[in-house]
C-alpha cells in the first residue's frame, strides 16, 4: 500500500459519503491508470436509481470494457471503500482490470451493519443438455 493508493482509497471513501449524502447506501470507488490519472468515479445508486445492480464498482466494470480496450483496462487500479461483492467482482474479472485497492473488508463491513442479505437461491440444474449444447456448440473457438 503506498502513499499514492491511500490518496486514491482516501478518495473512494469521501464518495461513499457522498452516495450516503444522496440518500443511497455508502459506497465509492474509481479508476485509475497507470500515470495516476483518475479516469472515472462511481457512487452507488441503487436506491436513487431502483436498480439492484447500481453498485459503483460494477458500473465501473462495465464502464472499462465500454470505453477501455483489454490491454489498457489491464493497466487501471480499482479503489473502493469497500471489498467488492460477488456481483461486482465478478464484473470487475470480466471487465479485465488490473488491480482493486479497498478500503474495508467485507468481514469488516458485517461488523458495521445488521445482518442482512437475500435468500439463498433454488437453483435445479443441469438439464437437457442435448438441445442446450445446440446454440453453444461451435461458437467458442
Ligand atoms: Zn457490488
Amino acid at each position: 500500500m503506498t502513499p499514492d493508493d491511500e490518496r486514491f482509497l482516501r478518495r473512494a471513501i469521501d464518495l461513499a459519503a457522498e452516495a450516503r449524502a444522496g440518500g443511497n447506501p455508502p459506497f465509492g470507488s474509481l479508476l485509475v491508470g497507470p500515470d495516476g490519472d483518475v479516469l472515472a468515479e462511481e457512487r452507488n445508486t441503487t436506491l436513487t436509481d431502483n436498480d439492484i445492480s447500481a453498485h459503483p464498482e460494477q458500473k465501473l466494470a462495465r464502464w472499462a470494457a465500454r470505453e477501455l480496450d483489454p490491454a489498457a483496462a489491464a493497466t487501471t487500479t480499482m479503489y473502493t471503500s469497500c471489498q467488492p461483492c460477488g456481483m461486482c467482482a465478478g464484473a470487475i474479472e470480466r471487465s479485465g482490470l488490473g488491480r482493486v485497492v479497498f478500503a474495508l473488508s467485507t468481514q469488516q463491513l458485517t461488523t458495521l451493519k445488521p445482518p442482512t442479505g437475500p435468500p439463498p437461491v433454488r437453483l435445479d440444474g443441469p438439464a437437457l443438455f442435448d438441445e442446450a449444447r445446440v446454440p453453444v456448440e461451435g461458437y467458442y473457438r
